[in-house]
């Protein structure tokens, strides 16, 4: 393994579902703390490092729709405000680990966080602060996954890197069927046609339009940033 970053700036994406841990919602400290590790970690080789969070272990807007009856576009942004309480939770862990961070929001709220403004992010990494992005996109329809391929293109990041709890993307569903096959690598327009579970459709194709990597990995073994940071083979690059 090389001890050179092959990644100078990243977007990492992490799921609402990655914070919960084996809660039935909410947040897990001990998650918290262990990503918040992991972020100092790679902070302290160099990179740059943005998060987007979700916010599914607190509320989702379709099943909000389904369940509460609530309109759809309401139930999006009670959904962007669950990220909001992510990213403060997040902001929190961080610092507890004297990582300096912002958060930036896409729906304004300045008494707690930030307002979103391109330069400011740029400028804020390029000061070594690690920024929490939040509220999505500020838009109802849309995904933090979709956010996160839209802000790793606005600040000009090297890659997305995409939690989840299995370690790379299958052929099927590798915790129903034995037989699925994982892929080291896969074509932005394979994940499209096999309608394969990576990120959403809207958030791959920005991602193929702009040439921009996804590497899937497995968050819940520590220590997996900071191998691919390091160029290990682990999980799936889309590319
Ligand atoms: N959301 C939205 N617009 C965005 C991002 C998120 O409306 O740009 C809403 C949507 O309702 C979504 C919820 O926020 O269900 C939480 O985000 P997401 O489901 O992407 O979180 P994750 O699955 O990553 O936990």
């Amino acid at each position: 393994m090389r001890n050179k970053p092959v990644y100078k700036r990243v977007v990492l994406k992490l799921s609402g579902e990655a914070l919960q841990g084996r809660q039935a919602h909410g947040i897990d400290a001990s998650i918290l703390d262990s990503l918040a590790e992991q972020i100092a970690e790679i902070r302290r080789m160099g990179v740059e490092v943005a998060v987007v969070l979700g916010g599914g272990n607190i509320f989702r807007g379709q099943s909000g729709t389904t369940r509460y009856k609530i309109e759809r576009a309401v139930g999006d942004y009670m959904g962007m405000l669950a990220t909001v309480i992510n990213g403060l939770a997040f902001q929190d862990a961080l610092e507890k680990k004297d990582v300096a961070t912002r958060v930036m929001t896409a729906i304004e709220m300045h008494q707690i966080a930030e307002p979103y403004i391109r330069r400011r992010a740029i400028r804020h990494l390029e000061q070594g602060r690690v920024i929490i992005f939040v509220a999505g996109t500020g838009n109802p329809y849309f995904t933090t996954d979709t956010a996160a391929a839209l802000r790793a293109m606005e600040i000009n990041a090297d890659a997305i890197l995409k939690a989840t709890k299995v370690d790379g993307v299958y052929s099927d569903d590798p915790m129903k069927n034995k037989k699925a096959k994982k892929f080291a690598s896969l074509k932005y327009m394979d994940v499209l046609n096999k309608k394969l579970k990576v990120m959403d459709a809207t958030a791959v194709s920005l991602c193929m339009d702009n040439y921009l990597p996804i590497v899937v990995f497995d968050q819940t073994k520590s220590g997996n940033i900071k191998k691919i940071i390091l160029g290990e083979k682990i999980g799936t690059v889309v590319n």
